[in-house]
């Protein structure tokens, strides 16, 4: 399930705006559930309904509807008072980004050839989506959160799967040196990714190979003692060598009996990529592309800026610190007292805290509360990453659209006809 957005600022008219906007939906050939819903409520109500005395304020939903060309999507119209006036909600939701996308715009085809306003729907526009805070998130946000959009810096493309990466690169860092570099037979590769309890197969050992952050190189090892009697460039080196009538220096046994294998190891770039928090910014930038999202800035950190990235997602501006192995104690304080500063200065967005440590365990100072923080541990990234996107994704949802069906408060009379 996914869903698309925009908001509407319409003219002052005659009714109100949410209600004039999904009266245009049912008119080009949208179901509206609202009216079967008050359709309902007439037959265990003929004699009316007192409207509730203490509706809540914020959002509500005005209509649900069902688009004509495809009945498993839904059209919610939300309305929801604010300081130049209402703004309409039109959210779309369909089984896929694809599905939404397709379903919110046809429905603002269907509102604008209604005539809704003269001189064409995108003109009431407010909201695209997010697109306008994902605007002011890189032309005013960024800046006062002492980050600087300078293009998208994080280097070369490591590994498409950053979290396994660490943690592969992690085990082959913690292995014995062979030939002066932290190293792993493949023949031994399994049983050590296995004790490490690291979900990863061998192939990924290539993969990180193919990246550059794995050295790997054809070798032959003493059947008896395990150490490694020649390194080669291919397996035909070492096939040349077996041949040669030279013996083991550790077994005496000739070389054509001693064991062919690959040797990984830990490159000097396989070693930055694990020690620095790259792989970190990887995971993030790779679950923000993945729902979606292209505003985000997270490697840029400006001199004496307290925030190591940062993404606009659903109308949310997510603060990123990515603590450093050990983090100080000191290191959470002076975030939230960032995340403070950072709140004043963004107006106009919800704004969030995430900080992204080894261990969850991290506390986190209560301060102020306007601004929440999610603590996400590094070696449940990406899964952990998912979940808070879903959960702004969830809170932008309850914003546009507030309390779906208002239950009627019956009053006794109402169950029999009036009069
Ligand atoms: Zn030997």
């Amino acid at each position: 399930m996914d869903f698309e957005y925009v908001e509407l600022e319409l003219p002052p008219g005659e009714a109100p705006p949410g209600r004039r906007v999904a009266s245009a939906l049912v008119q080009s050939g949208y179901q509206s559930l609202g009216e079967d819903y008050a359709a309902l409520v007439r037959r265990y109500l003929p004699g009316g309904l007192r409207p509730p005395a203490d509706a809540a304020p914020g959002a509500r939903t005005v209509d649900v509807l069902i688009p004509p060309a495809s009945p498993s999507a839904r059209i919610l119209v939300g309305e929801r008072a604010a300081d130049g006036g209402p703004i309409v909600a039109v959210v779309a939701i369909g089984r896929s980004l694809e599905d939404a996308h397709r379903t919110g715009t046809a429905a603002k085809v269907a509102i604008d050839t209604r005539g809704l306003v003269s001189g064409g729907l995108a003109r009431c526009i407010v909201n695209d989506n997010g697109r306008h805070s994902a605007t002011r998130f890189r032309t005013e946000w960024l800046r006062a959160l002492g980050l600087e959009h300078r293009g998208d810096g994080l280097g070369p493309a490591g590994s498409s799967r950053p979290v396994l990466a660490a943690q592969v690169l992690r085990v082959l860092r913690g292995a014995p040196p062979v030939l002066d570099r932290p190293a792993v037979l493949r023949s031994r590769l399994e049983a050590t990714l296995a004790e490490s309890r690291v979900p990863a197969e061998p192939d990924t050992l290539e993969s990180l190979a193919a990246d550059g952050l794995v050295e790997k190189s054809f070798v032959l090892v003493c059947r008896q003692t395990g150490q490694v009697v020649g390194v080669g460039q291919d397996a035909a080196d070492v096939q040349q060598a077996m041949r040669v009538a030279l013996r083991c220096p550790h077994c005496r046994s000739p070389l054509r009996d001693e064991l062919q294998d690959v040797l990984y190891s830990l490159s000097e770039a396989g070693d930055e990529f694990v020690s620095s928090t790259r792989w970190i910014r990887r995971t993030v930038e790779a679950a923000l592309r993945r729902r979606g999202c292209e505003a985000f800035v997270l490697d840029q950190r400006a001199p004496g800026g307290r925030a190591d990235g940062a993404a606009c997602y659903h109308d949310t501006v997510l603060v990123f610190r990515l603590a450093d192995p050990a983090p100080g104690a000191g290191d959470p304080r002076a975030f939230l007292e960032g995340l403070r500063d950072a709140r004043g200065a963004i107006r106009g967005a919800a704004v969030r805290g995430v900080y992204v440590a080894d261990t969850s365990d991290v506390e986190i100072p209560a301060g102020d509360a306007a601004v929440p923080v999610t603590v996400l541990s590094s070696a449940r990234l990406e899964d952990d990453l998912d979940r808070l996107l879903r959960e702004v994704e969830r809170d932008n949802f309850a914003r546009l659209t507030g309390m779906v069906v208002a239950l009627p408060r019956p009053h006794p009379g109402g169950f029999l006809e009036e009069g």
